[in-house]
């Protein structure tokens, strides 16, 4: 899955040295290579004497006596007092402002061994449409590479990454140049090239002061809308008399109080599409409150903000699939267009790691949110083929209400422990916890279908609401997770499976029946996840090798010459 991509090779430029021999060249390239061998080797640590911990929790073996030599962090970090000796350097203390990974760690450590540069691992995004230039993903790896070599002082490195991405700003989306210019930000004078460059990027955007204040630190924030003052490029939205109530509806959001927003909205001066309000929520609140501001039901769910972004387009770089599909379910179109012609599921792609989507965990069978997001959004624009066969799913469980309940309640209950995670997205947006259960045993019906039906059953009131949430989960199970109710209705089909779900007072033989069945619907299901399973193996790597062909920066760059 991981490709990589060498996008550049510090090596020794024969033509600019044309007095080094090969008798040179190739004990260099021995002593290289010896010494690159000795990083991260599982079999041997090579008398390795202290550890890194990397910003995923992840740990590197290094020897202090290299790391000290090339680099005047290290030595300051390892040379210590004779009393107290560190052996251990945690990324989260010395490197908090930006996350270093374990693969951006092992790209610089390496140079640090070897002189040479090897970008292995660079992650993708898992957009088939990509040319992987400018998406986060790789983005993302640049900037955790820029960032460890400012931290480690290794200037040699840092300006061949603020290069790199000076190259490719042109490619990269606008709202990830904000985390460029953090970043150079961060770097300081070291990357002033590239700091200017932002800056420039972002005061001619249309990127909202909103916007500008979350993600950047207020002297840059202030600095750009400055900027923008003097050029006379600020949209008239901070002399606005709206502002001041717009604000007072974001500061609201900002502490969670839906109350005091339906209030502020009381008071006339303004309107939830009017402030943005849901683009706001969506991008900055929590997913409680985002839920509750959408239930309100005051604002246009397909609203579009300044920058001509649909509340769905933001949604999409938050990764939460609750919000995406709570918005899909209120009405939003998949199909709205930036500005730029993008659409939600695009951005949710590109902003994607391959890796993150392609990764199943031990189990097989939890999602990452990641994955969700985009199967959401994928199904969504799909306008789901399934949805009809659901609704024969319940046909088939006849027309009695009992036995709907029953089924419902069975099929829900066998995706909380089947789809975890998509279970939870599910439900979550249904409120179903705000119901009470039905069980079998109620007014005394209980083991078997026959049972149930034989016996008095009186429909309250609860168990409609409790049906109409069923109900509701497993259609929008459907529409966003056909895979997952592929599944079930394979085994919701069966025609005893009611039984198998339903506790009652068995005789042992009963128990042992259902045992056995159990273990055959069990087999089912690891077949079943198994081809998944393979099948998701199978795009990966076709996604990959898609990809392996395509380097980050331009072929021309592909050597650098290196003073010695
Ligand atoms: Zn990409």
């Amino acid at each position: 899955m991981s490709n990589s991509s060498g996008i550049c090779c510090i090596t020794n430029n024969a033509e600019a040295n044309s007095s080094i021999t090969d008798n040179t060249i190739t004990p260099l390239n021995l002593l290289s290579d010896n010494l690159a061998s000795i990083l991260n080797v599982a079999d041997f640590d090579f008398f390795s004497d202290a550890k890194i911990i990397t910003g995923d929790r992840k740990q590197v073996s290094v020897h202090r006596c290299i790391l000290s030599a090339r680099s005047s962090f290290f030595k300051n970090m390892f040379g210590g007092t004779k009393e107290k000796v560190t052996k251990r350097i945690d990324l989260k203390e010395v490197a908090k402002d930006y996350d270093v990974g374990f693969d951006a760690l092992n790209v610089v450590l390496r140079y640090l061994y070897s002189g040479k540069i090897e970008h292995k691992g660079v992650c993708v995004c898992v957009d088939d449409d990509c040319s992987h230039f400018g998406c986060w993903p790789v983005v993302d790896f640049m900037l955790q590479l820029l960032y460890a070599s400012f931290t480690f002082q290794i200037s040699e490195l840092i300006a061949l990454y603020q290069d790199h991405l000076l190259e490719i700003l042109d490619k990269i989306a606008i709202d990830d140049i904000l985390e460029v210019l953090s970043v150079a930000n961060i770097c300081g004078k070291t990357c002033d090239k590239l700091l200017r460059r932002c800056t420039e990027i972002t005061v001619n955007s249309n990127v909202d002061i909103t916007t500008l204040e979350k993600s950047l630190p207020q002297p840059l924030s202030k600095q750009i809308i400055h900027k923008r003052n003097e050029l006379g490029l600020n949209i008239s939205e901070s002399l606005n008399l709206l502002h001041k109530h717009v604000n007072r509806i974001h500061r609201a959001l900002d502490s969670d109080d839906v109350e005091l927003v339906r209030l502020l909205l009381k008071e006339g001066h303004t309107t939830l599409d009017e402030a943005h309000a849901l683009h706001y929520a969506v991008a900055y609140c929590d997913v409680k409150t985002t839920t509750e501001l959408l239930d309100l039901g005051l604002a246009d769910v397909n609203h579009k903000n300044n920058r001509g972004y649909s509340v769905l387009h933001v949604a999409a770089t938050r990764k939460e699939p609750k919000i995406i599909a709570s918005l899909l379910t209120k009405g939003a179109q998949p199909s709205e267009l930036t500005l730029d012609g993008r659409k939600a599921l695009q951005i949710s792609k590109r902003c994607t790691k391959a890796v993150n989507y392609y990764k199943f965990t031990e189990e097989g069978n939890i999602s990452s949110n990641d994955r969700l997001c985009i199967e959401i959004l994928e199904q969504a624009e799909r306008r789901d083929p399934l949805l009809g066969e659901a609704s024969l799913s319940l046909a088939m469980a006849g027309d009695d209400l009992r036995m709907k309940l029953l089924y419902l309640e069975n099929r829900v209950g066998l995706a909380k422990l089947l789809f975890p995670m998509e279970a939870k997205v599910v439900l979550d947006i249904t409120q179903i916890d705000g119901t009470s259960e039905f069980t079998p045993n109620l007014g005394g019906c209980q083991r078997t279908t026959m049972d149930l039906n034989e016996a008095p059953f009186k429909i309250k009131e609860e168990h409609l609401i409790r049906m109409k949430a069923l109900s509701r989960s497993v259609e929008l199970g459907k529409r966003f997770f056909p895979r997952c109710s592929a599944v079930l209705n394979k085994i919701m089909d069966a025609d005893d499976l009611s039984q198998l779900a339903c506790m009652g007072n068995d005789s042992p033989e009963d128990r042992q029946a259902k045992r056995r069945r159990y273990g055959e619907l069990q087999e089912v299901l690891n077949k079943v996840f198994h081809e998944d399973k393979e099948e998701y193996d199978r795009s990966a790597i076709s996604s990959s090798s898609s990809s392996t062909s395509i380097g980050i920066a331009r072929p021309n760059n592909s050597k650098i010459a290196m003073k010695n």
